[in-house]
């Protein structure tokens, strides 16, 4: 009777716990598209691992060296941020895989490999809209809470933050806000926050001026890329073909921001 009080106590107070846990986070974050979120990182923190993983990727590969190629990096993707408003920080890389990503903190870092599926403005508008996406929708933190509740809670956290853990758990972490493959580690995104990002990559590209068709035409670049050897962006953003037939479905309700941008006059032609 006495372990029968005890372990249904334990019990109590773990479903307390998770309770708690549950209804704060549940509670209190959704994402821009009104999905309801487990979140048990602060914005902050994200932040730091953001700036930290951006900041270990300059030291170990090379920045671009053509002066022309970033500055049209710099003209499709500064449109795009003053959408969203806030710093960030790009940085073009030497690095023939196909790759973009985006990281919590205004980090955007853009391979030169992925110019070969992103073969107009618009279309790498496209890429970097999507990545922005994720960050915005805070997959990242979605898929580091997700982590840190399998390894064993926040302190984890601290210690990588203030430089006292390294190896698997911390490589796990990076995964987790979009650094996967940069450690060696594949994290494909899951197919809620793939369409999340579609959809918030339309929004964005549109309201920059970057006609919204042409993400349809990335991704079917995207997919003929590289013959047996799949682009590094698509092993972790995964893609089928109700992918392109959502996109364009959601197209239409883009459009008049983006006759909207143009009317104002944002319609970047970039060019390399
Ligand atoms: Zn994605």
């Amino acid at each position: 009777m006495f372990i029968h009080l005890y372990n249904s106590s334990v019990v109590m107070k773990k479903t307390l716990v998770l309770f708690f846990v549950f209804s704060f986070a549940v509670g209190c974050v959704s994402s821009p598209l009104g999905r309801k979120q487990l979140i048990i990182v602060s914005d902050e923190q994200m932040d730091q691992m953001g700036s930290m993983g951006f900041d270990e990727m300059k030291t170990k590969i090379p920045k671009a060296r053509d002066q022309r190629l970033v500055n049209y990096v710099n003209c499709v993707v500064n449109p795009l941020t003053k959408v969203v408003g806030g710093n960030w920080e790009v940085v073009v890389f030497q690095e023939k895989s196909a790759n973009a990503f985006a990281l919590p903190g205004g980090k955007i870092g853009v391979h030169t490999g992925i110019l070969e599926a992103a073969k107009t403005d618009a279309q790498l508008a496209a890429v970097v809209g999507h990545e922005v996406g994720h960050v915005l929708a805070k997959h990242g933190a979605e898929r580091v809470s997700q982590t840190l509740a399998a390894q064993g809670g926040l302190e984890i956290l601290d210690k990588i933050l203030t430089g006292k853990s390294n190896g698997n758990k911390r490589e796990a972490i990076m995964a987790g806000i979009g650094l996967g493959i940069q450690y060696g580690i594949l994290l494909p995104w899951g197919r809620t926050q793939e369409s999340e990002a579609d959809v918030i990559g339309l929004d964005l590209m549109s309201q920059a001026g970057f006609d919204p068709h042409q993400s349809v035409e990335l991704w079917k670049n995207m997919a003929s890329l590289g013959g047996g050897q799949p682009p590094e962006w698509l092993s972790t953003h995964p893609s089928n073909e109700t992918r392109i037939n959502n996109l364009q479905a959601k197209i239409p309700e883009y459009l008049p921001k983006y006759q909207q941008a143009v009317n104002r006059g944002l319609h970047p032609r970039c060019a390399f």
